[in-house]
């Protein structure tokens, strides 16, 4: 069976303690690969590997900075058939998903940041025949990079690529549950001539090599992207040592639907923010709130392309949505699907875990889910489920949807449909959400803040955002003669 490396100091090596932990295939639900089970031991290793690479590489011109990343972005570009197909095995998305999103994507990353890097620049304040400052961003040193399974190349890269271009020395923990494109990322790093220890990737579990990174005094900064539960505990830790830290967490996301919408382009769109990668996207809208008039034409309109959705095999060129990552997962979402029973819930679609025949007998799939009746303020409304399931709700008045909207502790993303320009931008002004989407979801251009408010995260990753995040800002104050 294919055992993972973690990459430390340049080289692909067996965890310290020789133990490994079992990695499934979500879609046939069974182990058919072998993850390094690392311990503070090899977080050890790699910070010390990442010391060694930091004064070289933060004096490392940017160009040749970049010039090296456009070579790591050039790799994957080239092995991105391998690697989404990895991707789909390790995670169970849809092949054609990994192909036309998250591969491309961790492309972007590393050729986004490659060029960003050259266009970096800082301040200067001149105080008039007193003085002049000047302020220099400078490589932190070693940071730390903590990334979740559910777009697992595409948010690793989205935090190692800029801590890289910025100059600094990275320690990077994949989520155990999704490790393997990150493994074949170490590869191409070694192919791409990436100097040793400028990049070191420790594989395992969040409790010991997670937590064995934000104890780390010598990793002065952690970007982060999970779950909310797990950012308070880094920030408890990491917050007392005065690490920089950026937290990107959980969302409970509304999505707005005006009666005055394009409605064809909202329904193709909702279908799709409603359950892209089986709903395990931090920035799906789960809470679908539809303004009274076209309530029941969108519910019946709805249900019926949500019934038509085909769950089944990843490799399919059909295929709508593939396996969810784990049984434990699976689990969970079923048991908000009870939850919204329990809580008075009518199902309108699907419900249930979904047995496929074959192979994928054993896989781990949830038929898309529909939900109307429940209240605002319930625990489904509330809590995030992050799995194909979402509620419907009408809605009367403008304060009334921004009210049940703006419920939750979350604020990450929020959707608004409706042909009025002034409503939009009143509706997006009010909304607690740190990114809006007018009329479209999941429309990305790198440059822009990327977060959350609320218990949504700290901080925002993104563009020049995320290259202040890895650098120190030091200010340099020169008196005038
Ligand atoms: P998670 O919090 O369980 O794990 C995320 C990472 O943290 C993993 O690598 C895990 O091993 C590690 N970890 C776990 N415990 C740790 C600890 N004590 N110390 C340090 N690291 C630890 O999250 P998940 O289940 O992998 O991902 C799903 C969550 O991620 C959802 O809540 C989702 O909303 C969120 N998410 C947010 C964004 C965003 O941009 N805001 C993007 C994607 C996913």
């Amino acid at each position: 069976m294919q055992k993972i490396k973690n990459y430390i100091g340049g080289k692909l090596v067996e965890p310290s303690n020789g133990q490994y932990l079992d990695n499934y295939n979500p879609a046939i639900g069974s182990v058919y690969s072998l993850i390094p089970d690392s311990t503070s031991k090899d977080v050890e290793l790699a910070v010390k590997a990442a010391e060694k690479a930091s004064e070289a590489w933060a004096n490392t011109p940017a160009k040749e900075r970049s010039d090296i990343m456009s070579k790591i972005a050039d790799l994957i570009q080239r092995d991105l058939d391998k690697l989404a197909q990895a991707e789909s095995i390790d995670n169970g998305k849809p092949l054609k998903l990994a192909k036309r999103v998250d591969i491309p994507r961790a492309v972007d990353n590393f050729s986004f940041f490659a060029t960003a890097i050259l266009h970096f620049s800082s301040e200067a304040h001149s105080m008039e025949g007193i003085a002049l400052n000047y302020t220099l961003r400078e490589p932190i040193g070693v940071v730390g990079c903590i990334s979740p399974w559910n777009l697992p190349l595409y948010l690793f890269t989205w935090k190692i690529a800029p801590a890289i271009a910025a100059g600094n020395c990275v320690v990077a923990k994949p989520s155990e549950v999704t490790p393997m494109t990150a493994y074949l990322l170490s590869e191409l790093c070694i192919e791409a001539g990436l100097p040793e220890g400028v990049l070191n990737i420790v594989h395992g579990l969040g409790p010991k090599v997670g937590s064995a990174m934000t104890k780390h005094k010598k990793i002065k900064a952690i970007s982060f992207t999970g779950g909310t539960k797990t950012g308070e505990e880094i920030a408890r830790v990491a917050a007392p040592m005065f690490k920089k830290l950026s937290l990107e967490l959980g969302g409970k996301n509304p999505n707005i639907i005006f009666a005055d919408c394009d409605y064809d382009k909202m329904l193709k769109t909702t279908i799709h923010s409603s359950f892209a990668n089986q709903g395990q996207i931090c920035l799906c809208g789960s809470r679908i709130f539809i303004e009274r008039p076209i309530y029941d034409k969108f519910k019946e309109d709805f249900v019926k392309k949500v019934k038509q959705l085909i769950v089944g095999d990843p490799d399919g060129d059909k295929t709508n949505l593939g396996a969810v990552v784990s049984e434990a997962h699976m689990n969970k979402v079923l048991s908000y699907i009870k939850l919204a029973e329990e809580e008075g819930g009518t199902i309108l679609a699907g419900g249930k875990r979904k047995i496929l025949d074959g192979k994928h007998k054993d896989g781990w799939f949830i038929e898309p889910t529909i939900i109307e009746g429940l209240s605002y303020d319930c625990r489904t409304n509330q809590e995030e489920i992050f799995g194909p399931v979402v509620t419907i709700m009408p809605f009367d008045t403008e304060e009334e949807v921004l009210k049940y909207a703006n419920s939750t502790e979350y604020g990450l993303a929020a959707t608004i449909w409706t042909e009025d320009l002034s409503k939009a931008h009143r509706v997006a002004d009010l909304v607690e959400s740190g990114i809006v989407w007018v009329n479209c979801w999941l429309v990305r251009d790198l440059r822009t803040p990327f977060g959350g408010m609320k218990n949504s995260g700290v901080g925002r990753e993104g563009g020049f955002e995320a290259l202040r995040f890895f650098t120190e800002p030091k200010n340099i104050c020169v008196k005038w003669a």
